[in-house]
């Protein structure tokens, strides 16, 4: 008891920045317990995704080598056992499209109490975890006071540890009948295949509404092009089928935290800024200076596209 249990993520052979997030996050919760945070590496190159998981922190990691990819039955299996050989006060599981589809599951399996989603977490005689509604524009504080319990964290809400250490890892025997597993994993579709996943990139040009016309996205991706960033956008933008669902940022497509997010012609809904708001440096472009993305912005260019964007064109090239 006292100690926390983490899980990494991965996908398509790589690891997730959640998982250099949720050290962080399992850490601090384990200080404020006093107890130890083991990692838990289910399946993929579970040798290299250790290595690169021993990191400040992290007492022990334990690996289910078993599988390539997520299954569900896999992960909701190993890490309800992992628990029960554990017994740790905490199951720390990321929000992730893996995490939201195993989470319930192990919380059901072991019966505790799950929080979801949350953006922060303290203890102090019980669990207090920080959720965000209204598309980030409430934040609710949600009390556990029973134990053991479990919780999804949100990417890009703990810094990632990068700093590394010498972790020992354990190889966890789990026997997983794949025979016996109700779902099966038929392959992986990227919505968009192919494409760049915006949520890695460091530097987004993220266009809205405000270029008006599907043509004039040319000129953003001449931008997008001198700059060396990558191109997202506001929904109005994917809903008219200019650009793919995967190049959406907000409460309904993607969270990014790239180091500079340049928004033009993006008036700064809620459900958008829910998805960007943790950006490093947010430069917004916009005819309307009440527009509320300057509330959030650190430079703002209160200006029309159409003659800023080209000035940049020319001053970046
Ligand atoms: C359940 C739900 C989920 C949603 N999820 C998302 C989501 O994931 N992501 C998302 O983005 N939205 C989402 N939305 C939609 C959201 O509420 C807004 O409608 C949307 O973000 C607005 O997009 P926009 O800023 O591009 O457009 P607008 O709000 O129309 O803003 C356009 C901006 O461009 C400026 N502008 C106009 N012309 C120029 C010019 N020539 N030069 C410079 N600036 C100019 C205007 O001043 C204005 O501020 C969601 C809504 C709901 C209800």
């Amino acid at each position: 008891m006292s100690d926390v249990l983490a899980v990494a993520d991965h996908r398509r052979g790589e690891l997730r920045d959640v998982s250099f997030e949720i050290v962080r996050a399992g850490r601090e919760l384990a200080a404020d317990l006093g107890g130890d945070l083991h990692l838990a590496v289910i399946a993929g190159d579970t040798e290299a995704f250790a290595d690169r998981l021993s990191l400040a922190g992290v007492d022990a990691i334990h690996v289910v080598d078993d599988g390539v990819e997520f299954n569900h039955d896999l992960y909701a299996g190993a890490t309800a056992a992992l628990f029960e050989e554990l017994s740790p006060t905490a199951v720390l599981m990321p929000n992730s499209v893996n995490g939201l589809d195993y989470a319930p599951a192990v919380a059901n399996r072991l019966d505790l109490p799950l929080v979801a989603d949350a953006v922060g977490l303290a203890y102090d005689g019980g669990l207090e975890a920080t959720r965000e509604m209204y598309g980030s524009k409430v934040e609710t504080a949600v009390g556990v006071s029973e134990e053991p319990f479990a919780v999804t964290v949100r990417g890009g809400e703990w810094a990632a540890v990068e700093e590394t250490a010498d972790v020992p890892v354990e190889a966890f025997d789990y026997e997983f009948d794949e025979s016996a597993s109700g779902a099966r994993v038929q392959g992986f579709e990227e919505v968009g295949a192919g494409d760049v996943d915006i949520a890695d990139a460091e530097f987004l040009v993220s266009i809205g509404r405000g270029i008006e016309e599907e043509e004039n996205l040319e000129l953003i991706e001449e931008l997008a092009e001198v700059t060396g960033a990558t191109l997202s956008s506001s929904r109005p933008i994917v809903d008219n089928g200019w650009l793919p669902k995967n190049r959406q940022v907000g409460q309904s497509g993607k969270q990014v935290t790239p180091d500079v997010y340049l928004a033009i012609g993006i008036s700064g809904a809620v459900q958008h800024v829910a998805g960007m708001k943790g950006a490093e440096t947010i430069i917004a472009i916009n005819t309307d200076p009440n527009a509320p993305i300057f509330d959030i912005a650190d430079y703002g260019i209160v200006g029309d596209l159409f003659d800023v964007v080209p000035e940049l064109i020319e001053q970046f090239s």
